[in-house]
């Protein structure tokens, strides 16, 4: 015996009374529930699982297995067959899909009134909804349009209604998408609006919806990809971006309009002090360079000056010279402090210093301060040879 679906006639029925007429244990241990008659909406259709009670029990997932009903997924205290049981539905979490679903229908039938442009496929996520519609030339404004005209929907309050149809009235109605389904029809009517055919649960007016607001879109496989949402789900996105946004305005003492403006001009001055602070970098390790250089030893100065045109700076074979000196001063057995003698230390700085300019060289090819940090780093090279 299959279930009887309460849902289909009211998406306000959120407790009931039913008999369990099958009980089983599936693979993965949990354990399934079948009553004679359920308000519980199965996911499907784009549209996630109920949740809530059943006697003890809890639901935490209900599978739709077409002719065999739906099955209830619970944790708890399991019922024999034949028991009689209560069932509760977590109205919340029912009424945000409720609303993202009926929101869905209305922005879809608005994308089709206002660009003829038809919805591909739907999906409740988590915090958000995304559809697929076949919009061209997707902009801002046209989705803003559509959402405009959705909203004004909603406002109105326009009755929602369930009809009954068979294939054949079915043929003969302006339905905005062909049924998935052979036989007779479940179609949602909007009020001189839309016409649908649907197996969720929806709003009884539109007013129910709230309101509906297209967080951001993109092209995706040809479609244009948005991400919607209706009703309490717009209130909670607009507390957590409203806080983002007052807490960035708070950062400059300043309002939640402003706060665009005084970070694009924050982002602006940051990059001209790195400049600044990079050019400045250069001139530290020139002047250190020197510093070390008049502190040195004859025998280093001079073989700077032998070495001084040496050609291309080769930043590698600093580096490796670097290196060397650090092994040489990690030798194992080896006494660091008689290893470091001062002039030790001094070309080792040398070298630190030369690898940093030569860094910096990079950034700054083709430059007069190339020329001269080229042949820089080249009398440096000469002093670690020394
Ligand atoms: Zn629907």
């Amino acid at each position: 015996m299959a279930t009887e679906r309460l849902y289909y006639h009211d998406s306000r029925l959120l407790e009931f009374d039913a008999t369990v007429i099958g009980v089983s244990e599936r693979d993965d241990g949990q354990v399934a529930v079948i009553l004679d008659r359920t308000a519980f909406y199965p996911t499907g259709g784009g549209q996630p699982t109920d949740t809530g009670t059943l006697g003890e029990a809890r639901v935490v997932d209900c599978i739709d297995v077409e002719s065999d009903g739906v099955l209830h997924m619970i944790q708890g205290s399991v019922p024999e067959i034949g028991d009689r049981v209560h069932g509760k539905i977590d109205w919340l979490r029912r009424l945000g899909h409720l609303q993202q679903h009926t929101g869905q229908h209305i922005l879809s039938a608005a994308f089709v009134r206002l660009f003829d442009a038809p919805t591909h496929s739907f999906r409740v996520l988590e915090h958000e909804c995304e559809i697929d519609v076949a919009l061209e030339d997707p902009t801002d404004e046209r989705i803003e349009q559509a959402v405009d005209l959705a909203n004004q929907i909603i406002w109105e309050n326009r009755p929602m209604t369930i009809r009954h149809v068979t294939s054949e009235e079915a043929a003969n109605l302006p339905l905005r998408k062909e049924p998935s389904r052979e036989g007779a029809l479940r179609v949602i009517e909007i009020e001189d609006f839309d016409l649908t055919p649907c197996g969720g649960t929806h709003a009884k007016s539109t007013g129910e919806v709230g309101v509906i607001a297209v967080r951001s879109w993109e092209r995706a496989k040809g479609l244009t990809r948005m991400q919607f949402m209706a009703g309490i789900r717009v209130l909670a996105d607009y507390r957590k971006a409203n806080r983002t946004a007052r807490e960035v305005a708070a950062l400059f003492s300043a309002g939640r309009e402003d706060s665009p403006v005084l970070v694009g001009q924050m982002v602006g001055e940051n990059k001209k002090l790195r400049r600044r602070v990079s050019e400045l970098e250069q001139v530290a390790c020139r002047v250190e360079a020197e510093d070390l250089l008049r502190g040195s030893s004859p025998t280093v100065r001079e073989g700077i000056e032998s070495a001084s045109d040496s050609g291309r700076v080769d930043r590698e074979a600093v580096t490796d010279s670097s290196r060397g000196l650090s092994a040489q001063r990690d030798t194992p057995g080896s006494d660091r402090k008689k290893v470091s003698d001062p002039e030790g230390v001094t070309r080792r700085r040398l070298v630190e210093v030369s690898c940093s300019g030569s860094n910096r060289l990079s950034k700054h090819c083709g430059s007069v301060r190339f020329t001269r940090w080229r042949h820089r780093a080249a009398r440096l090279r000469a002093i670690v040879r020394c």
